[in-house]
């Protein structure tokens, strides 16, 4: 038989949307639990270098991480080493079951399961991620000052990406399976005006080709989407833009979300469709998806769930927002 434990606020996630909404919870005396997750830490723990964190010239992402972890602990937050399986947000308080047979009953719930970058699936990619193989161009964009780098994908994101890296970059290559772009209109008339921008139409990347010290990017490999024509492309840096995954589908149904499946919360809040519940950090968010950002966003979700409680305390029957 599951075991069965009562919480007045449940943390899904344990990135920096998870841990901040656990420290605000904490100091709130909300005594929250923390469902960690497949990826203890979230997406910082599988990066070198962090720059663009306050306070912090430079920090690798795995120790900034087991900070965060230690000041929870330290706060005495609940860390659980389990993956939420199962959610019911039809009442509350919320059932959620785990994948080692644990069920929560949660007063109010904060979700914070991040989301994950789309890769092309290349046995390269993943050896040189972090080695000029990179998914954001804000985090790593700074890394390649005066280099020729590429991009891959052909929506906003990723002439986006292409623009912000005209910063740094020499030469920015897009690379684009197609011969036009979904990228709206104004994205796409600043891409093609700007100098230092080419673009490569109906190709696919083959392969990424490794310096030969094995620690950096030299060059792709495309084939011609009409022809299958060979072309080598000699760049420092690749950049793939084509989307993120919420990771969501356990609240399908359950919470309102948008057509690519992240969570919709209401203006400057975190509150989502059920109230009670909150959403953190790259679950709810396609446009910044940074660290500073996650974790603001679970600063606010605490915040609000306390408030919630609070006002749940004061009046039993009223569902507050
Ligand atoms: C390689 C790389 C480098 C990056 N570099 C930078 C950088 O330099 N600077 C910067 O600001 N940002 C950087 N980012 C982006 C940054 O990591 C994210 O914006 C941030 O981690 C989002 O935080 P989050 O808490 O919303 O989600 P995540 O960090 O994605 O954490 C999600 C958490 O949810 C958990 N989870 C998922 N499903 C479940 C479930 N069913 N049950 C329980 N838990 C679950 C996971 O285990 C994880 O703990 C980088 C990202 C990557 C991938």
């Amino acid at each position: 038989m599951s075991e069965e434990r009562s919480t007045r606020l449940l943390i899904l996630g344990s990135g920096p949307a998870g841990a901040t909404a656990a420290i605000y919870g904490a100091r709130a005396a909300l005594q929250p639990v923390v469902i960690q997750g497949l990826q203890p830490g979230g997406q910082l723990t599988i990066t070198t270098e962090v720059e663009n964190w306050p306070g912090d010239t430079s920090v690798l992402g795995p120790d900034l991480m087991a900070r965060m972890e230690a000041q929870m602990r330290h706060l005495g937050v609940e860390l659980v080493a389990d993956v939420a399986t199962a959610v019911d947000l039809r009442h509350r308080p919320f059932r959620v079951e785990t994948d080692g047979g644990l069920v929560f009953r949660a007063e109010a719930l904060v979700i914070a399961t991040g989301a994950t970058a789309r890769w092309l699936g290349l046995p390269a990619e993943a050896k040189l991620r972090g080695r000029g193989v990179s998914a954001c161009a804000t985090c790593d964009g700074f890394f390649f000052r005066d280099r020729h780098v590429a991009v891959v994908g052909g929506g906003n994101s990723a002439v986006e990406e292409a623009l912000f890296l005209t910063n740094f970059a020499r030469q920015v290559t897009l690379i684009h399976r197609r011969d036009r772009l979904r990228a709206d209109a104004t994205n796409q008339r600043r891409l093609f005006a700007h100098p230092k921008i080419a673009v490569i139409w109906n190709a696919v990347v083959t392969d990424i080709e490794a310096t030969p010290d094995g620690m950096g990017v030299a060059a792709l490999h495309l084939a011609d989407t009409r022809t299958g024509a060979f072309r080598r492309l000699p760049v420092d840096g690749v950049f793939v833009a084509i989307g993120h995954d919420p990771a969501t589908g356990l609240f399908r149904g359950q919470l309102e979300m948008d057509a690519a499946g992240y969570i919709v919360t209401a203006p400057d809040s975190t509150a989502t469709s059920v109230p009670g519940v909150f959403a953190a950090g790259d679950v709810k968010d396609r446009h910044f998806r940074q660290a500073v950002t996650a974790a603001g966003m679970g600063c606010m979700a605490a915040l609000e769930a306390e408030r919630f409680l609070a006002a749940q305390a004061q009046e039993p029957g009223r569902e507050a927002a």
